[in-house]
């Protein structure tokens, strides 16, 4: 059975996100409008950096290989941050969304995969805290509390590379279908404070992502139009284009191929939208999969 890839079952008539009829409030609001504030009380810390990552094929959660390594050494790395957020592709909601699930599930959010990836759990605590510091730093949208997501393929195949332990809180935020490329851009932006209290925000999904032109022959290979697509959007990112960037469907016929669809894409834009004028830039795990897929990945600061 040839793998089914959430994006593509999603978009499907008639599908209903499974997150549609999730309540705004959770059930103990109150009691945990208590711990409200907790994060921002902490002291200062360094600025933490911003990720984008490109996390292809959900079996990358369970291989070893220059991908997964890559994310393993990224761990061990960067400064231990006291949490993640994590803006997932794979979480599209009418508007956005945090978890505030001190425990969030694992969720298994595709189908057709060898039995060992359904049986990972990634037991990372939540952080309503954090989920409650995202809704008060957002003022240009309403961000909703959300108790019954938990963290998709999205975040886990990456994080528990990261943090193998599962000891960093991590929080999923959802990419709202209603905001526009430049809202989601905007929008990011107010989460800025949060790299100055410990965040390592995230942004998951992947540079080039058409999975209707996959070629399951080509590991590692990319079309023409798939490297050309990567390289115009590599040029715009390193030149701080983001306004460019944010209105991708403009810039020709190999980006409009590349970006299909903008649950991939958007993630980037939240990291992005998080760089401050002097910091560097750098890619890693630039490379191209299965013909129409690059796993580029940026790191800020
Ligand atoms: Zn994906």
């Amino acid at each position: 059975m040839k793998p089914v890839f959430p994006n593509q079952r999603e978009r499907e008539p008639g599908f209903k996100p499974v997150s549609t009829d999730v309540p705004h409030q959770p059930k103990n609001a109150t009691t945990m409008n208590a711990t409200i504030g907790h994060l921002a009380a902490m002291p200062p810390t360094d600025r933490m950096p911003v990720l984008f990552v490109g996390h292809g094929s959900p079996m990358n959660a369970i291989e070893e290989n220059p991908f997964s390594l890559t994310w393993q050494q990224l761990g061990r790395e960067l400064p231990t941050p006291r949490a993640i957020l994590c803006v997932s592709a794979h979480w599209e909601t009418p508007d956005t969304r945090v978890t505030v699930s001190a425990a969030p599930p694992t969720i298994h959010d595709f189908g057709g995969f060898p039995k060992a990836l359904f049986e990972v759990q990634y037991p990372a605590p939540g952080s309503p805290e954090l989920a409650y510091e995202v809704k008060r730093s957002v003022e240009q949208a309403e961000v909703a509390l959300d108790t019954r997501w938990g963290l998709d393929h999205g975040a886990w195949s990456i994080i528990r590379h990261m943090y193998p332990q599962a000891n960093i809180p991590v929080v999923e935020m959802s990419l709202s279908y209603r905001l526009t490329p430049q809202q989601h851009y905007e929008l990011a932006r107010e989460l800025a404070a949060l790299r100055h209290r410990g965040v390592l925000v995230i942004g998951s999904g992947n540079l080039v992502h058409n999975l209707r032109l996959m070629d399951w022959g080509k590991p590692d290979l990319g079309f023409d139009w798939a490297m050309q697509a990567n390289d115009t959007l590599k040029q715009l990112i390193v030149e701080g284009r983001h306004a460019e960037l944010a209105s991708y469907a403009t810039l020709g016929p190999e980006v409009q191929l590349a970006v299909p669809t903008p649950d991939h894409f958007l993630p980037l834009l939240y990291a992005l939208a998080l760089k401050e004028q002097d910091e560097p830039l750098s890619f890693f795990n630039d490379s191209p999969v299965m013909g129409s897929l690059t796993m580029t990945s940026v790191r800020i600061g």
